[in-house]
């Protein structure tokens, strides 16, 4: 078939990667640490990257479009971020106290989310934010059930696959889910509930892992009062979404939230959780209230601390825009090619693709906000042709994530988007008769 074709053809081009594959496959169960690096027949291995491109073990270049799934927002070996990590870590690190850099992290990311974040704490992943913020509603609140969205991602521990093939880790928490974008369905569902036992509503306001599914405002500010109506506390994980616009999705969906997590690019690309919030829920946080603990030993690590204060100081409002126009041009651009092509009815309007029309008239589309995308396949064959979509890319020079998802970088070009959107073209056009 002609995925095995591609899968042969991967196989003969990346004999080192699968070597290594083979090696590590005996102390680490599928050669994996991360589930998402898994990919068919063997995940090719990466030496090294500088700017936008990185190179493969077995010496091949890509343009990296995956951006480490939006973590890697400054490109590779970003200079700036090297130097003020550096010029710290002279200094020593794991000193075993607070540190010179975490109050001003604290409060340059304050300032930026300040719509809804009066006061915020560390931790060392989005998994971790997210975990945290729970904790800190059901402690709140004195509360139990914890409303979540079908097809939600909030970390490895915290996730609600739609169409689920395996177990997931997830704590037990008394979590009750809802279909997302649907009002009165997330009406009937809290309805359903014993009285008074809400104690959070926890969401994303793009569904990153879900494929880039915007959520649409009038969904958000819903969600917002219904929290409020019920005394539960409303979560906005904008781990993904926190670059998507100077403060945050939030910003633009006209909410407000009472805690809000982040992850990803505000540490510098290195390790990095948070969750902040209005001062009456935060404040239980203070050890000297003895009412909640929070510890980790990195919590506040000096990597993560400078590095992000420079990432902050990179990433200012007007490259929050820049890159935003840039994604919303290349969305445009792949939608345009679609629907020239194809003559479906795709789009990048986010509440067409919100509402699902666009998934039910394409076996191809392209959905997402700004800087974030995912290209992705429906109908009988989708998980075949999202993988044949993988190898195409590769065999281009395109490194983008197995499932579709794309994230640019501070360093992606113009000229990074013309080849992107050829290959498209190309694709589309070479396999016109499965799509
Ligand atoms: N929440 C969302 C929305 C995410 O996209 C992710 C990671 O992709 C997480 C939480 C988990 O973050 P981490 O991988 O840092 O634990």
């Amino acid at each position: 078939s002609i995925l095995e074709e591609f899968r042969h053809r991967y196989t003969e081009r990346n004999a080192l990667s699968l070597a290594q594959f083979k090696q590590d496959a005996i102390y680490m169960p599928g050669a994996n640490t991360r589930s998402v690096l898994h990919a068919l027949p063997f995940p090719m291995v990466i030496a090294r990257g500088q700017a936008t491109t990185v190179w493969s073990v077995d010496g091949h270049s890509y343009i990296d479009f995956l951006s480490e799934y939006s973590a890697g927002l400054y490109g590779h070996s970003c200079e700036r971020i090297w130097t003020a990590v550096n010029s710290a870590m002279k200094k020593g690190w794991n000193l075993g106290g607070k540190n010179e850099y975490e109050g001003k992290l604290a409060q340059m990311l304050v300032e930026r989310f300040g719509n809804s974040m009066d006061m915020i704490r560390f931790c060392n992943s989005g998994t971790e934010a997210n975990l945290m913020a729970i904790g800190t509603a059901i402690a709140y609140t004195g509360k139990q059930k914890i409303l979540c969205f079908l097809g939600g991602y909030h970390g490895s521990s915290i996730s609600f696959p739609e169409a689920s093939p395996c177990y997931t880790m997830n704590p037990k928490y008394e979590f009750v889910l809802a279909p997302y974008n649907d009002i009165l369905a997330t009406d009937a569902v809290v309805e359903a509930l014993p009285p008074n036992s809400l104690a959070a509503i926890i969401v994303e306001g793009m569904q990153g892992a879900g494929g880039c599914i915007p959520g649409r405002p009038d969904f958000m500010q819903h969600l917002q009062k219904l929290a409020s109506e019920h005394g539960a506390l409303f979560i906005l994980d904008e781990v993904m979404t926190s670059r998507l616009a100077y403060g945050g999705l939030q910003s633009t969906l006209g909410i407000k939230p009472d805690i809000t997590t982040l992850g990803k690019w505000p540490g510098g690309g290195f390790s990095f959780g948070a969750f902040g919030g209005r001062h009456a829920v935060m404040e239980m946080l203070d050890p000297s209230a003895k009412k909640l603990v929070h510890s980790g030993t990195f919590n506040n690590n000096t990597i993560s601390m400078a590095g992000g204060i420079e990432g902050c100081n990179i990433f200012d409002r007007e490259a929050v825009k820049s890159l935003n126009d840039l994604g919303d041009t290349l969305r445009q651009r792949i939608a345009d090619v679609l629907k020239q092509r194809l003559g479906h009815r795709n789009t990048s309007d986010r509440n067409e693709q919100a509402n699902g029309a666009v998934a039910s008239a394409s076996k191809i589309y392209i959905s997402g906000v700004g800087s974030l995308m995912n290209v992705t396949f429906a109908g009988a064959n989708k998980d075949i042709l999202q993988a044949i979509f993988y190898h195409y890319m590769l065999e281009q020079g395109l490194y983008v994530a197995t499932r579709g998802y794309v994230a640019l970088n501070l360093e992606t070009k113009v000229e990074h988007l013309d080849i992107f959107v050829r290959a498209i073209e190309k694709f589309v056009s070479d396999y016109q008769d499965l799509l």
